[in-house]
């Protein structure tokens, strides 16, 4: 077999479909968020960022750019090893203990990543516990479905955000089964909100664990940032929340929450956390600056919350179509892959506004989108530049303009 002939190949067919993946590289600037510093073949131009996953721009906060500075003079660069081999530092302990603090639980776990949070998470209580069957929204995303399969449990998929089938399923299991619902708060991609209350009704009679994604919630909604869950007063009722430090806390790394026994069941038993070097000291330590400060002020949330509106509001005067939905992700509509493409090119080339177009699989097809992220940091001539350049090339292109 030619190796090499059949990786070109399969990429081939990812530019005929429009989706081959071109990441835009940038230079963050330190301070300044939105603006970054786009790196092209020929040469530098400076963009305001739309996408970002740093929804409050903490990565760029004072607070927490010091905190880290001091634990890399503190502490050095890395860990050191797993956080069973010397890697644990002091950082990552006050880190568990404050994360369980923000949902109102007993302990914390941290991960490598959200990712590996969900995946390893999952895959142990799933596989560990016998006979355990698994209940997973449609919707839920790769990293759940991968430690879900990882699992090799018994699963049932139930319609999005839909309590009733959610019924239906957990009536035909064994009562005595053990069962875990696994689904988010927020969706990343269209930006809806679970039923939380319903789900954890429907779980709770049918005695299963409640385990929830509150990736895209954690620091942005509730009165200290504890979530959508917080928000809505039920943390409580999650046997397991669980949460990223790279969005709204603005660095690298995932974790749990949960009962001392659960947690500890995860921390011994899961490949995903017993092997894996230890998040760097500087990295924790920025990562508590971050949840430490949006615990306590509500400014960034509330300021993210009005430049949400804001642009919503202003699309809509323009004409140019958004999915409604009840967070701070805002969907553009294009529906063609090799458009969304073109249109992303053009904002960045032309108007210097980088949008990244999400095309399949992150969503299906002929749902391409343009995924836009305000933040607090966005001014209103940011929004009035993004508003005015979409709307001249939604008439360019010849997309749909709503009356
Ligand atoms: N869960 C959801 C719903 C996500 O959208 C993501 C990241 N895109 C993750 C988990 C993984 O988080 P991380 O980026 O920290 O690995």
């Amino acid at each position: 077999m030619n190796y090499e002939a059949y990786f070109k190949r399969q990429i081939e067919g990812l530019h005929r479909e429009g989706r081959y993946r071109v990441f835009a590289d940038l230079e963050r600037q330190a301070g300044a968020f939105p603006r970054a510093t786009h790196h092209r073949p020929d040469g530098t131009s400076d963009v305001t960022v739309w996408c970002s996953n740093d929804y409050l721009g903490m990565g760029q906060h004072p607070a927490v750019l010091s905190a880290m500075h001091e634990a890399i003079d503190s502490c050095g660069a890395g860990a050191g090893g797993t956080r069973n081999i010397a890697g644990t530092n002091h950082y990552h302990v006050l880190l568990e203990q404050e994360l369980a603090a923000l949902h109102g639980k007993e302990a914390g776990l941290l991960f490598a990543s959200g990712y590996v949070s969900n995946w390893a998470t999952l895959s142990t209580l799933a596989s560990r516990m016998p006979g355990c069957v698994i209940l997973s929204d449609e919707l839920n995303h790769a990293s759940m479905i991968e430690g879900i399969r990882h699992s090799r449990s018994e699963t049932r998929i139930f319609a999005h955000n839909d309590p009733r089938d959610l019924e239906r399923k957990l009536a035909d299991l064994d009562p005595h089964a053990p069962k875990l619902v696994a689904f988010e708060s927020v969706y990343s991609m269209d930006g809806d909100i679970a039923p939380i209350a319903e789900i954890c009704d429907v779980a709770d009679a049918h005695n299963a664990m409640t385990y929830l994604d509150e990736v895209h919630g954690v620091g942005l909604y509730g009165p200290n940032g504890g979530g959508v869950a917080d928000r809505e007063g039920l943390s409580h009722r999650l046997t397991v929340i669980e949460g990223t430090l790279a969005k709204a806390f603005g660095i690298v790394g995932g974790y749990i929450t949960g009962s001392a026994a659960l947690c500890d069941f995860v921390r011994s038993f899961a490949s995903g956390f017993i092997f894996s070097t230890a998040l760097p000291p500087a990295v924790a330590a920025g990562a508590l600056a971050s949840v430490r400060h949006l615990r306590s002020s509500s400014a960034e949330r509330e300021r993210h919350q009005d430049r949400v509106a804001r642009l919503r509001m202003r699309l809509d005067q323009v004409g140019v179509a958004h999915m409604a939905n009840p967070s701070h992700i805002v969907p553009v509509m294009v529906g063609d892959a090799a458009l969304c493409k073109q249109i992303s090119d053009e904002l960045i080339n032309r108007y210097g506004i980088y949008v990244q177009p999400i095309n399949y699989p992150t969503v299906p097809r002929g749902t391409e989108r343009l995924r836009i992220t305000p933040s607090p940091q966005h001014s209103d001539a940011d929004i009035e530049h993004l508003v005015q350049a979409l709307s001249e090339i939604w008439s360019r292109v010849g997309l749909a303009k709503a009356a």
